[in-house]
């Protein structure tokens, strides 16, 4: 069974420590996701997360963004061609990935600096998805740890109306719950929830509501699954494999089967769930899964739901 992950900040790590983080690495790992680990867990889509911390200051970020974009060109695209950068429908064709699709998306348009012109030149680095906000205020929008809970700003609009244009998917996992609103009222565009779930089975604010996924399911959208402890289970030491599965449920009760995938936060966390560790360890979720799921819908769930959404909402070549 294929194997598709919404998110995870490899490409953070390998930017704060590039002699450290090395994702080619087979001996001694540290990173959760190496070319090694996703072999292993037969992970045939990953999504790459670029992730520029909030200490870092203002006119920086985009230079820290800038140079996570490079360690992605130069580290993980090898010469190879174990990995391919996704970045069209016609690179999802044919039906079995080979070699392994890789995503690029921004997490947070803090680094953007409020520039749509800087929007469109990541887009032509081959970034195909932004997520507006990380946890606090940016020039797009708040996001869901900023008090006053602000929805989309003026520029932020602006900023949606042009990623629509370009033909980008839209993230609102980390956005607030008035900017999420904003988006799904206001806006026809791919949107997933990359790494968000179930407030019904677990209340932290990272976590969606009913109303919310329902909105999801509503739009065809995606809602990757999230392996953070703390948003698995309410006492997050505690938090196991089988508790993913409640989130899966739950969303199953909405209605929404077909908007369920998986978003790691694989290099993004240092608390991990037992036997959900780093990449490789992804099996293990598949077997509880399949103890009580028909095997057409885990494949839904591990592959065909993300697969086939980005192979029918990225734009076409040479459009
Ligand atoms: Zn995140």
């Amino acid at each position: 069974m294929l194997f598709f992950d919404g998110h995870c900040d490899v490409l953070w790590k390998m930017w704060m420590n590039s002699e450290k983080y090395i994702f080619y690495e087979e001996e001694n790992p540290s990173l959760d996701v190496t070319y090694d680990r996703l072999r292993q867990g037969r992970v045939y889509f990953q999504t790459f997360a670029i992730f520029v911390p909030d200490h870092v200051p203002k006119l920086q970020k985009l230079d820290a963004a800038l140079k996570q974009i490079d360690y992605f060109y130069e580290q993980v695209l090898d010469e190879g061609k174990r990995i391919k950068l996704v970045t069209d429908q016609e690179d999802l064709l044919p039906e079995s990935p080979q070699p392994r699709l890789a995503l690029l998306s921004l997490e947070g348009a803090d680094a953007l600096q409020g520039e749509l012109a800087y929007l469109r030149l990541f887009y032509h680095l081959g970034v195909r998805q932004v997520g507006l906000t990380w946890n606090y205020a940016n020039e797009v929008a708040d996001g869901i740890g900023e008090k006053r809970g602000g929805g989309l700003t003026e520029f932020g609009h602006q900023f949606v109306q042009e990623m629509k244009r370009l033909g980008m998917v839209l993230d609102v996992s980390h956005l607030s719950v008035r900017g999420f609103w904003d988006v799904i009222e206001h806006y026809d565009l791919p949107t997933i929830a990359s790494h968000s779930n179930c407030q019904a089975i677990c209340s932290h604010e990272r976590n969606l509501s009913d109303n919310q996924i329902l909105a999801l399911i509503a739009k065809k959208g995606l809602m990757g699954i999230t392996f953070v402890p703390s948003f698995v289970h309410e006492m997050e030491n505690e938090a196991r494999i089988d508790h993913i599965l409640k989130h899966i449920e739950h969303i199953c009760s909405l209605g929404g089967e077909d908007i369920i995938c998986f978003g790691s936060d694989f290099d993004g966390i240092d608390h991990k769930i037992p036997n959900l560790e780093h990449a490789g360890q992804v099996g293990y979720l598949v077997e509880a899964l399949s103890r009580y799921y028909p095997e057409h819908l885990i494949q839904k769930w591990t592959w065909e739901n993300g697969y086939s959404f980005y192979k029918k909402h990225l734009p076409a070549k040479n459009r």
